[in-house]
């Protein structure tokens, strides 16, 4: 463990090991877990309230669950553990929000296939979560000839038939965020991140990427109002793109989409034609080890669907899945917090299955990185979902015996080191 928060920091420079106050590494370790989870729910509902959408209840938790991390608050093991728990449960409600604003705002998300590539025009690619910033982006360039690309985890922005019909919406160009530094170089354009996960820029387009609000990095251009006119003076300045074409890619199976094709895929479940749903999904990164996850997905039976989310889904999309039902076998529910989504899917198949969502045939594999993955998790506990399996590796804040903890109440695990071994597990 280590903390410096208060003056009695050993050393002057912080506990390790022990608190002087009385801390141990595991109450540590629950203070960590909360903050985390509290960041990555803060992140969602910022969104949420910029489409303005928000819960005096979530707010109240957010101030109550930071009181809890101060010093000599709370030194007790299962207290923690129950705002743990109920952080999950506070960022359920601030993903359901975010939902409901994208849906209520953006129209009933429908399947689309998105072209990639850029077109010989002045472009602009924009990169994040924020939807909104993608809404008033494309009201700033209607009517010119500037196109707007999405990148990364603004993809799913093409679901929503009011941001999909703008004729300045042109694809998708790149992936996930961990590749931003060779894409954004390659695109040539003006760029604009509204979010995270944004890295620090190369020279090479330093002085074309803009940033919104509390996103910044050296040596970018950072604006904290929507007015977008200096993206789009850039993109004018940096001229027309090369004519790129690339292969479309299907989106827009959000969990309406899916909920409503229940009644044949549960006919199929029935007839046994579907096996079995695997959830392999969040955030992607750059360790070698993070092929498990695209491993694994290519090893599901051809009688399985794969649900992804997330940046993590641009590491399964390079592979044909094929189709099940007249459905694509991999099916992209949308942003990191479309795992909203995924959950109703799971407790719609219980429902209509008469069983809980531990029973149904269902494997969740989360590919975690930042603190929007650790909000998710604690989310999935809160309900109880048992045998997830994340990675790749164990998150550094969880003590060993937080660990061990989650283990034994939720069967919660690491991934294994083959993803053969660990799918010929699960099916047998
Ligand atoms: S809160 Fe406790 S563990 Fe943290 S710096 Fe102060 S005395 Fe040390
Ligand atoms: S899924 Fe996670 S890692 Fe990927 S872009 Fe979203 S927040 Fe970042």
């Amino acid at each position: 463990m280590f903390c410096n928060q208060c003056e009695q920091a050993a050393k002057g420079t912080g506990c390790a090991d022990f608190g002087i106050c009385g801390k141990d590494e595991d109450v540590q370790s629950l203070q960590e877990t909360l903050l985390y989870g509290l960041k990555g729910m803060a992140a969602y509902a910022h969104h949420a309230r910029r489409l303005g959408q928000v819960d005096e209840a979530v707010d109240a938790f957010v101030e109550e669950a930071l009181f809890a991390t101060m010093t000599n608050v709370n030194f007790d093991v299962p207290t923690l553990i129950e705002l743990v728990l109920e952080c999950g449960k506070q960022n359920l409600r601030v993903m359901q929000m975010l939902d409901q604003a994208h849906v209520g705002r953006y129209g009933q998300p429908e399947v689309t296939e998105v072209a990639t590539g850029t077109q010989a025009r002045p472009g602009i690619l924009i990169t994040g979560h924020d939807l909104l910033d993608l809404e008033h982006l494309l009201a700033q360039v209607e009517g010119t000839d500037v196109m707007v690309y999405t990148h990364g985890e603004m993809l799913p922005g093409h679901m929503y038939p009011r941001l999909r019909s703008h004729p300045n919406l042109a694809g998708h160009f790149g992936g996930a965020w961990q590749l931003q530094k060779s894409q954004f170089e390659d695109f040539g354009g003006a760029i604009l991140a509204t979010t995270n996960c944004v890295l620090i820029p190369r020279e090479a387009y330093r002085d074309r990427l803009f940033t919104t609000r509390v996103t910044a990095v050296p040596g970018a251009t950072r604006l904290k109002a929507d007015d977008f006119s200096a993206v789009v003076r850039r993109a004018r300045e940096l001229g027309a793109l090369p004519e790129r074409v690339g292969p479309k890619v299907p989106v827009g199976f959000h969990h309406s989409v899916i909920l409503n094709a229940a009644p044949a895929i549960l006919e199929a479940v029935g007839k046994g034609d579907v096996t079995r749903f695997f959830l392999i999904g969040g955030c992607d990164g750059a360790e070698p080890g993070r092929n498990y996850f695209s491993d694994y997905a290519k090893l599901a039976p051809e009688s399985a669907f794969v649900l992804t989310l997330g940046c993590g889904k641009f590491r399964l999309m390079d592979h044909d899945y094929g189709t099940l039902l007249g459905l694509p076998r991999l099916l992209d529910m949308g942003q990191c917090n479309d795992a909203y989504g995924a959950i109703q899917v799971a407790a719609g198949l219980a429902q209509a299955l008469n069983c809980g969502v531990n029973d149904l045939p269902l494997t969740i594999v989360l590919s975690w990185f930042e603190q929007k993955a650790v909000a998710v998790l604690l989310t999935l506990l809160h309900l109880g979902v048992r045998n997830i399996a994340v990675g790749p590796a164990a998150p550094a804040f969880l003590s060993p015996n937080v660990f061990k903890v989650l283990q034994d109440a939720y069967g919660l695990k690491l991934i294994g080191a083959n993803a053969a071994e660990d799918m010929a597990a699960v099916l047998a």
